[in-house]
């Protein structure tokens, strides 16, 4: 058994409660790689952002969740080094699908987990969300939930079309289940790909897709049933369309890629939402700069050549996100 608080690393329950009560929100970047790393601890310490690191399935079968959790412990003190004495880092496992893999989270130094049981029926997603945070809640980490299905693609998790979280359900699920935090759907949606140009409207000036409005009225219904409680929003990537005009004209072939529009989440930032997830806007920075130094530098062939430009991409995005979006700068 390895305690997050041996390794430095923080739960999430303090952030929240600032982050709510600050009106702004804690960015979540998942990561895979060592520049993913390095840059969302770069772009932290310099914003003076709290910061959760995420790890989904997807990133433990590529890295390994071991690793992984190394590189959180390293993080914290990347940190340090880079002149922050105290880094509030929270180590996160993104999507859990049983009660087992969050149990091995927390027993390997994991601040805060998520169970994912969303598509799960109601009772059952309430009873194994209970297991997880009593168990959880002996070692003090956090643990965070979901109702409603969001619709999209982000690593193994799936679902065909979104329903929205039913705000009538909400007050009765996290009283009886006990989660510290609650991801709902209100027309966020994982991937690249989060609407269909069917779904959209289309920008007659620049032909580019607009997507469809987030549920605000959904949104706040919620924190009027329960004012204070920390939501969390998923699949939160914009898609910056000059990440993608990049990615495009040196060989790449992402033609409608769309996500939510910056504005939206900067207004639900200022709300009871406090932790939305990046991940897709991360690996767009991060082939866009690949793809432009390899099309410009042909001869070249070591990757630290090409790395440093999409570590440089990722830190400028991650700033971007903490200071003009969610609003997390200044916090530490
Ligand atoms: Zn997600």
């Amino acid at each position: 058994m390895t305690s997050y608080k041996e390794l430095g690393l923080v739960n999430t329950r303090e952030m929240f409660k600032k982050a709510v009560a600050g009106g702004y929100a804690i960015p979540a970047f998942n990561f895979n790689t060592m520049e993913q790393m390095q840059a969302i601890v770069q772009a932290a310490v310099e914003t003076k952002s709290p910061v959760i690191m995420q790890v989904s399935k997807g990133a433990r079968n590529y890295a390994n969740g071991t690793i992984l959790r190394y590189m959180a412990q390293g993080a914290v003190e990347y940190a340090k080094e880079l002149g922050c004495p105290e880094p509030q880092i929270a180590l996160h496992l993104d999507h859990g699908d049983s009660f087992e893999i969050c149990k091995e989270c927390i027993d390997n130094g994991f601040s805060s987990v998520m169970f994912d049981g969303s598509h799960l029926p109601y009772e059952e997603n309430i009873a194994i969300t209970k297991q997880v945070v009593e168990y959880a809640h002996k070692y003090d980490v956090t643990v965070e939930a979901e109702l409603g299905v969001l619709a999209g693609v982000e690593d193994e998790v799936s679902a065909a079309e979104s329903h929205y979280t039913k705000p009538e359900e909400v007050i009765d699920f996290s009283t009886r289940s006990g989660c510290d935090s609650l991801a709902i759907s209100i027309g966020t949606s994982h991937g690249a790909y989060k609407f269909t140009p069917e779904q959209c409207t289309r920008d007659p000036k620049t032909g580019k897709l607009v997507p469809p409005p987030l549920a605000f009225d959904i949104l706040h219904q919620i924190e009027e049933k329960l004012p204070g409680f920390p939501i969390v929003l998923h699949g939160s990537s914009s898609v910056p369309q000059d990440e993608v005009d990049t990615i495009n004209a040196y060989g790449g072939k992402l033609p409608d890629a769309v996500g939510i529009p910056e504005e939206q989440l900067r207004e639900a930032s200022k709300s009871a939402v406090c932790k939305i997830n990046i991940d897709s806007d991360s690996r767009l920075a991060m082939t866009a700069a690949i793809r432009k130094y390899l099309a410009e530098n042909p001869s070249h062939f070591d990757p630290r050549q090409y790395l440093k430009p999409a570590r440089e991409n990722m830190k400028k995005m991650y700033i971007h996100k903490i200071v003009n979006v969610l609003g997390s700068n200044d916090k530490l």
